[in-house]
């Protein structure tokens, strides 16, 4: 008799599983949003934008998953307690957080207001730090452990002209993951980093004209020159790309990935 194969499964699930993730709004963490709860997740949409992140929880619900809109400021302390503290009341602790809420500012470091360095350091850093400390906190509580993701950027491992604050803040971000791939790894949470290239969302349309501005060459050229310079294939990165990434992160069931961070970039940067 032969023995039967056990094929690995290729669908990563995540039923049974409570993902919030910060800034899903749109962008990026929509898409992961969406991608989530398509592996069965119940998803929690964390944003500013509050009238946004319902209408974004009330389409992903159609999916048939339970889905949750908070209010979170994730510079603010109390607000991201407060919102962590209603997830856990209606959904239960968190099993997956993806800390993804981000803001961009260039400028010349020169010309750099402090205050703009002060605001964007603290979307990143502050909200980085914040938004995983309370997520270990139910992670531990509730004995399940769980995966954080950070948001990075292949500027977590480059640089580029005029991103003095957000090239500091994506490496900073790398050192967070790395110390709570440590600490948590007793309470069965890994903690890993996603490092997207460009991706066309808001984020990065509101750029374009600023830089070409700022670097006195047009908006195409700082797409093709600036932006998918180093690619290989002169392609912007997509927002499925990235939140493939992130399945795979949170859906990864042991230690082997912990501590990591996936460049998403086309070939732009490699490791
Ligand atoms: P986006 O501007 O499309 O979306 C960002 C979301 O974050 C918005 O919904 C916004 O309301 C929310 N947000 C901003 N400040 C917040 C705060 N203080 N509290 C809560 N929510 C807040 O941006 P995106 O391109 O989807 O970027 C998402 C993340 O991906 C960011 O961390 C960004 O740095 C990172 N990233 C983006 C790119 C890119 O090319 N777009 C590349 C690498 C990394």
């Amino acid at each position: 008799m032969t023995t039967p194969i056990v094929r690995a499964s290729t669908q990563l699930s995540l039923k049974g599983k409570t993902a919030l993730v910060t800034g899903a709004a749109r962008g990026i963490g929509k898409r992961i949003a969406e991608v989530f709860a398509d592996a069965g997740a119940s998803v929690v949409i964390a944003d500013l934008r509050l009238a946004d992140a319902q209408a974004t929880a009330d389409a992903i619900a159609q999916k048939g998953v339970k889905t949750l809109a908070v209010a979170m400021d994730v510079t603010d302390e109390a607000a991201v307690d407060a919102g962590f503290a209603q997830v856990q009341q209606q959904l239960g602790a968190v099993d997956i957080m993806v800390s993804n809420a981000g803001i961009q500012i260039v400028a010349p470091i020169e010309d750099f207001k402090f205050s703009d360095w002060k605001k964007l350091i603290a979307v990143h850093l502050d909200g980085g730090f914040l938004t995983s400390r309370a997520a270990v906190r139910q992670m531990i509580a509730s004995g399940r452990g769980g995966s954080i993701i950070f948001m990075g950027s292949v500027h977590s491992k480059e640089a580029s002209k005029l991103k003095s604050p957000y090239v500091a803040a994506k490496h900073g971000l790398e050192g967070l993951a790395k110390v709570i791939a440590k600490e948590g790894a007793a309470h069965g949470i890994r903690s890993n980093l996603i490092c997207p290239g460009f991706v066309r969302t808001p984020l990065v349309e509101k750029q374009i004209p600023e830089q070409a501005q700022e670097l006195g060459i047009s908006e195409e050229e700082v797409v093709r020159n600036v932006m998918l310079k180093d690619t290989v294939d002169g392609q912007f990165t997509t927002v499925d790309d990235v939140a493939q990434a992130a399945l795979t992160f949170a859906a990864w069931p042991s230690n082997a990935l912990t501590g990591q961070s996936l460049v998403v970039s086309h070939g732009w940067f490699m490791q």
